[in-house]
């Protein structure tokens, strides 16, 4: 298997290359078709085996960066992790001027609104400043039509459980989310518990 036979934007193929990946990974060949077309994906996957490029590169191929706002959305456990997200977000998406803004706590809020005001295509923060960022009108979700919990395990694990299902609720405004657009689940360890609690988000 190849990127080339993915379908793939051009530009989004160039900035794999330019990346210095050759092959997709096999987390690669497996999920991004499934992502870009709009299934719900869960994904478990040991880390170093490419997910981030994973999610990454299915959501460069859905969003249309001439449309000045956010279409995909990334939860993540911490701040350092939603950073290294972004980077790899903002590099794939070198060429096709793909805008990717983190929201994470411990940064100055009016700069985050500043920001987001600029109309950027992909935001990836910490579940706590996104619902702010949200809940302020800043973060408009009306776009968003892919979202993944990166580390869903580790997530559900940490407390975040009701900061998300808040999300959950801003993003389905006018509808569950669930119905409206796409849902992936990135979960880095075999773990029925983990599964367990995704599917009782997508049923509440
Ligand atoms: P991750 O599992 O997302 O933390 O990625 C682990 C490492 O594998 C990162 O350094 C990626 O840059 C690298 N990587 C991901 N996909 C590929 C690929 N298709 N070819 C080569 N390296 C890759």
């Amino acid at each position: 298997d190849n990127f080339d036979d993915m379908n793939l934007k051009e530009e989004l193929l160039r900035g794999i290359y330019a990346y210095g990946f050759e092959k997709p990974s096999a987390i690669q060949q497996r999920a991004i078709i499934p992502c870009v077309k709009g299934h719900d994906v869960i994904a478990q996957a040991q880390s170093g085996t490419g997910k981030t490029a994973t999610f990454s590169i299915a959501i460069l191929q859905q969003i249309d960066t001439s449309v000045k706002e956010c279409q995909a959305l990334i939860l993540a456990p911490t701040r350092e992790l939603a950073q290294q997200i972004q980077k790899v977000v903002i590099a794939l998406g070198d060429f096709m001027a793909a805008q990717c803004h983190a929201c994470i706590g411990g940064t100055n809020v009016r700069e985050d609104i500043r920001k987001l005001d600029t109309g950027v295509h992909v935001v990836v923060g910490t579940p706590g400043r996104v619902y702010d960022m949200i809940n302020r009108g800043s973060l408009r979700t009306k776009y968003i039509k892919i979202f993944v919990l990166d580390e869903a395990d580790e997530m559900l694990s940490r407390g975040f459980k009701d900061q998300i299902h808040d999300v959950f609720k801003m993003i389905g405004r006018g509808g569950r989310f669930g119905r409206k657009g796409v849902a992936i689940n990135f979960v880095t360890e075999d773990d029925k518990r983990t599964l367990k609690d995704i599917e009782q988000f997508y049923n509440t």
